[in-house]
């Protein structure tokens, strides 16, 4: 057996060429604001991505690019200004920031209607009481779109999550939830990883280690996604030891061109709704 391999590349494509079509007969374009600390090499390709992919769909995307040593409070002054702007519907900051500021304070000030990213504690709150407000982290958006895209029915499904972050695993967690599965959340000092693996109809891999999921540990048939980036030896791989796993899934995500590209499109998918609510149009 082979796995399908999910396409997250096309499918991220056909959700930003439904959002085109939508942004079209707007009466004005959504606004996207993006802050950038430094000059880290992976976060301005990172950044330049999201600008065009806003772009391309007709929306409005401005990175505020700001300098390696700024202050706390000037970066709060600019997110505060940006909070302020009616023309900004969308705000995101670009992490890792330099080590000097407290990312927590900067991601709390992002007004809750704009923080497209879904990070700050009211999205993930309302996220966890599985309200229709809630902007919903972008990253486990886009799975959940890559599992539904191979399997509609995910009541009763097992699901195991390797990774807890605020980021990822932990708003996955309520995603799943909230779409009637049975979540397991692993981190670093759970107990017989591999036996919890075994019990999945969904694994999510999202702890950031090389080709950590087995092939040995995966059920025949489960659907497998891999979050993971890692460079090995100038390659990029992700947490699943994918050339053997897809010998035994029964769909799994590459790395690159599996989440994301989705994280992307949910990123504009958010800022979309942002507007729509902002603005009252639909
Ligand atoms: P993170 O904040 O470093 O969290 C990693 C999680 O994995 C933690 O909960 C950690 O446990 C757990 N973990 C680490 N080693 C483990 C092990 N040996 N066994 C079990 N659990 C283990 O990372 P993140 O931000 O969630 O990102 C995870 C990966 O996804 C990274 O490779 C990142 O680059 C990638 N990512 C990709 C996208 C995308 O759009 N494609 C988006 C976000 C992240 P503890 O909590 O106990 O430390």
């Amino acid at each position: 057996m082979t796995a399908q391999i999910i396409d997250g590349r096309s499918l991220a494509q056909q959700i930003r060429e439904t959002l085109k079509f939508k942004v079209s007969a707007l009466k004005k374009k959504p606004h996207l604001a993006v802050v950038l600390v430094g000059n880290d090499e992976a976060s301005l390709i990172y950044d330049r991505n999201k600008q065009k992919a806003a772009l391309e769909i007709g929306m409005k995307c401005n990175i505020h690019h700001l300098p390696e040593d700024i202050k706390q409070d000037e970066l709060n002054n600019i997110v505060d200004a940006l909070n302020k702007d009616k023309d900004v519907n969308g705000i995101i900051v670009q992490m890792p920031l330099p080590l000097h500021l407290d990312a927590k304070d900067v991601l709390k000030r992002i007004s809750p209607e704009k923080d497209v990213d879904g990070f700050g504690v009211e999205n993930l709150g309302l996220l966890l009481v599985n309200s229709s407000q809630a902007l919903v982290t972008a990253t486990p958006k886009g799975i959940l779109k890559l599992i539904q895209s191979v399997e509609p029915h995910l009541a009763g499904k097992n699901a195991v999550i390797i990774g807890r972050s605020t980021i990822v695993g932990k708003p996955l967690a309520a995603l799943l939830l909230n779409h009637d599965c049975s979540v397991t959340v692993l981190h670093s000092k759970s107990v017989g990883i591999s036996d919890f693996v075994r019990q999945a109809d969904i694994v999510v891999a999202a702890c950031g280690n090389p080709l950590f999921v087995k092939k040995e540990w995966v059920k025949s048939g489960a659907i497998v996604i891999d979050v993971g980036i890692n460079r090995c030896n100038g390659k990029l791989v992700g947490d699943v030891d994918f050339d053997n796993v897809r010998q035994v899934a029964g769909a799994i995500t590459p790395v690159p061109g599996g989440v994301g590209p989705m994280t992307v499109a949910m990123l504009l998918d958010n800022t979309f709704e942002a507007y729509i609510k902002q603005n009252k149009e639909l």
